[in-house]
């Protein structure tokens, strides 16, 4: 283990204490996509006093994007003395809301008990601090390195990332032969690596029906009591089909190692809102269920769909006069970086040094931007590794531990030094 880089961490302290608590009075918080600007111009600020270049990429067109919310991504670029591999250390800069049950002021950035405090103090402006003084550390320890460091700071992330990691993607910031291994610091816990998530398809199914007097329900054909059926057939069959279906993936927690379906609205009828007036009697001609469907590794996005539109088929044709549609909203398949990845044996080296154990293996239930840099990017030698604690994420009174941002600046300085300079102690 090389002692000179892990001084150079352990000065930095105060730093990424400061750092961090600067992040947090940004107030990010998307939707609507507040305070980008300044937080980017921040971040890009502190990184060229420590000599990277840095770059504004406002992300026009995308959803969301205005003149008063402005989708404005920074990417910095630090290139070493001599060419070699770029590791790129992505983080996401928006927030979601406070929401309420807080003690401290969700922006202010309080630093107590050897905790900052805020929202996005974990998911993930801790974690961003974290890689910038493990980088900046790494340049004044190894100021020979050969290849390059980056570091964004990328917006939307908590809206699907389309105006951030998506949208520089698309415009090639990842893809080789520019960048070779991303870090994601998202709030994974400081010994844990995530290698990937779980796929998801949302889709809309509608049921059709015919409007009639509710008098006579017998004139029409309702809509709600179709999908009504719909439901029970996944309770009967869909539901415990997927309860059934355990992954190799190490998804965690426990639960989310099987296939789950969320149904995550239903609208039949005419609109709720009549009140103070009274309803009109109608037989409703339609009803729509969106359904929020998490798939394995195992599992093939055709079939998936396969499963819901095979129960569809079947009440059309044993049902009297049921039809529907089907819409999809969304799609991403599952990713699973390989253990042996460059990355993935890189960091888990920094976690071994630290913390003398072998990382956990995890993967996310949920997406985050890795998608995008797999998908758009085809960059496969991608994890999730920062400080944090997953569960406070989105909590009133969020906050990272400080001992736990420089611990995992230093297993992301070790990486940085296998990934680049081939070793972990030299
Ligand atoms: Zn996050």
């Amino acid at each position: 283990m090389n002692e000179r880089l892990l001084k150079a961490i352990d000065d930095r302290r105060d730093d990424v204490v400061a750092l961090t608590a600067d992040l947090i009075r940004f107030p990010t918080i998307n939707p609507p996509g507040e305070a980008y600007r300044p937080c980017a111009e921040y971040l890009s600020a502190r990184l060229k006093k420590s000599g990277f270049e840095t770059e504004f990429i406002r992300a026009e067109g995308t959803p969301g994007d205005t003149d008063r919310y402005p989708r404005v991504n920074v990417v910095a670029r630090f290139d070493g003395r001599s060419p070699g591999a770029c590791v790129h250390f992505n983080s996401h800069i928006d927030v979601v809301e406070a929401g309420d049950g807080w003690t401290v002021d969700p922006f202010a950035g309080v630093v107590r008990d050897g905790k900052v405090y805020g929202r996005g103090a974990c998911d993930m402006k801790g974690g961003l601090a974290a890689s910038v003084i493990a980088a900046e550390a790494f340049m004044e320890v190894f100021p020979d390195f050969p290849g390059a460091i980056e570091i964004s700071g990328t917006v939307d992330e908590e809206s699907g990332g389309f105006g951030g990691v998506a949208h520089l993607a698309r415009l090639g910031y990842f893809s080789k032969p520019r960048v070779d291994h991303v870090i994601i610091p998202e709030p994974l816990n400081k010994d844990r690596i995530c290698l990937g998530h779980r796929g998801v398809w949302w889709a809309e199914i509608e049921t059709k029906g015919e409007i009639a007097h509710g008098s006579m329900p017998f004139l029409g054909d309702n809509a709600v009591r179709h999908m009504g059926a719909v439901l029970q057939a996944f309770e009967d069959e869909l539901f415990p089909a997927l309860d059934r279906k355990m992954t190799r993936m190490p998804v965690v927690p426990e639960g989310a190692k099987r296939s789950t379906m969320n149904i995550n609205s239903i609208h039949g009828g005419q609109t709720e809102d009549f009140r103070p007036g009274l309803p009109s009697p109608n037989v409703p001609d339609s009803c729509r269920l969106t359904i929020d469907r998490r798939f394995l590794l195992e599992e093939d996005l055709d079939t998936v769909k396969g499963e819901v539109t095979g129960i569809l088929d079947r009440l059309k044709r044993e049902r009297k006069k049921f039809d529907y549609e089907i819409r999809d909203l969304m799609e991403v398949l599952p990713l699973m970086t390989e253990r042996d990845a460059p990355v993935v044996k890189a960091v888990a080296q920094g976690i071994m040094a630290i913390f003398d154990r072998e990382p956990d293996y995890v993967i996310s239930p949920g997406t985050y931007d890795q998608k995008h840099i797999a998908r758009i990017g085809h960059i496969y030698d991608c994890i999730a590794y920062g400080p944090g604690i997953l569960d406070l994420a989105h909590r009133p009174d969020e906050w990272v531990g400080i001992s736990d941002m420089v611990e995992s600046a230093k297993v992301m300085a070790i990486g940085l030094n296998v990934l680049l300079r081939g070793t972990e102690a030299g």
